[in-house]
């Protein structure tokens, strides 16, 4: 008998006011939801077949060794954005400290207590960053060593999502973006976030700059 196969659907986050206010975040919300969709529309595939989704909340051998996380600039409006705008206490300070004090070769400075502290605004190449059938170890990097259970994100949607992001470089025609993607025009834009100088959020978290813009 054929298992049912259950898996959480994919949700576009809504932040109405904000979404107003900043002409740029429906895109990316809306970019961030199509690659969702395609992420859970791969590992339901791969649960079919049998396999264990190893990924689970507290889980984050990943966020400490990836060095290399590539993230496209309207990523980092939107990270800048969250940061600033959302988080609130305790954790906030925490995050600030870490943003000041982060060097190249610590894990990723968003890693706070085992728990990725922008979760909805984590970039593409975290949401399609999934490993099946048993957790990484410590300081394993599965891309290399079995990437055969390392998911295989979806063409179609990535590129969708890609998509969705060219208008905030201007590109808004359809053809156009079309062309941008088939082209890689974004991945002339891309960034690692190890290499960003977050010691900028840091410091408008302080409000010593203002405005959300870098
Ligand atoms: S990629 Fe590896 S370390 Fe990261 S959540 Fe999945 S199983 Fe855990
Ligand atoms: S942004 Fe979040 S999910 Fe991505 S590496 Fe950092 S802590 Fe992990």
């Amino acid at each position: 008998m054929n298992k049912k196969i259950s898996y959480p659907e994919a949700k576009r986050l809504r932040f109405p006011e904000d979404e107003k206010k900043n002409k740029w975040l429906p895109w990316l919300l809306d970019a961030y939801f199509v690659a969702d969709k395609g992420i859970r529309e791969a590992i339901i595939k791969r649960l079919s077949r049998g396999e264990r989704l190893a990924c689970a909340k507290g889980c984050s051998n990943c966020c400490e060794i990836h060095s290399t996380i590539p993230v496209y600039p309207l990523e980092v409006v939107g990270i800048y954005w969250y940061v600033i705008e959302k988080l609130k206490g305790k954790s906030r300070d925490r995050l600030r400290r870490q943003l000041k004090e982060f060097v190249l070769g610590k894990p990723c400075p968003f890693l706070i207590d085992g728990v990725c502290i922008i979760h909805p605004m984590r970039p593409l190449a975290c949401r399609h960053f999934n490993v099946f059938n048993k957790p990484c170890e410590k300081g394993e990097d599965p891309y290399y060593t079995r990437r055969h259970d390392v998911l295989v994100p979806i063409e179609k949607y990535k590129n969708k999502a890609l998509s969705l992001m060219l208008p905030f470089h201007g590109i808004t025609q359809r053809a156009k973006r079309k062309q941008a993607i088939k082209e890689g025009y974004l991945n002339s834009l891309v960034q690692n976030l190890h290499e960003i100088d977050w010691k900028k959020l840091a410091s408008r978290m302080e409000g010593k700059i203002l405005g959300i813009n870098m």
